[in-house]
């Protein structure tokens, strides 16, 4: 039996409006990495979203059912603060590409210096880097076909 001192506990943070093949590609490739993963919908208040937070939640239970080091669920407020609470010793992201890292880099070294909490940066596979969630609205606003971005 692993004491609670030893699980590695990693928050994947994030609007998943929706969730798609890019992100369901990090955390496949992180979860040899950790003993958990909890996928945390962050909710903001200011922000518009597509879908609702309960067919969000819905869509990525579907995908990762049966998978119980995945955990599903949101919270409100920081992200560093979410993790103290859940015990989660660090942040999971993915990078696209440059644009994504200079974002990243100083929320996570603020959340380094800050919070304590390290964060882990799995770079996207190639197949993956065309797919955000932002696409998929735009099609979606249009009435295209954005199944192929989607699990
Ligand atoms: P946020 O609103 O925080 O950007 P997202 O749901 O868009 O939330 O993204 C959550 C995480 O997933 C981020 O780390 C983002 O870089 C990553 N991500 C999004 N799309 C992809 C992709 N196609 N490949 C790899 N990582 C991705």
């Amino acid at each position: 039996m692993v004491s609670e001192h030893y699980i590695r506990r990693a928050v994947f943070p994030g609007s998943f409006d929706p969730i798609t093949l890019g992100h369901v590609d990090i955390i496949n490739r992180a979860l040899p990495l950790f003993d958990e993963i909890i996928i945390a919908i962050g909710v903001n208040a200011a922000k518009n979203y597509m879908w609702t937070l309960e067919e969000r939640i819905a869509k990525i239970e579907a995908v990762f059912k049966g998978n119980l080091k995945v955990k599903v669920t949101s919270y409100k407020g920081l992200t560093a603060a979410f993790c103290k609470k859940e015990n989660a010793q660090f942040i999971l992201r993915g990078l696209r590409n440059t644009a994504d890292f200079t974002y990243e880099q100083t929320i996570a070294q603020a959340n380094e210096k800050v919070n304590g909490v390290d964060s882990v940066f799995l770079i996207c596979s190639p197949e993956y880097s065309h797919i955000s969630s932002s696409i998929v609205r735009d099609i979606a606003r249009n009435d295209g076909d954005y199944s192929s971005l989607i699990p």
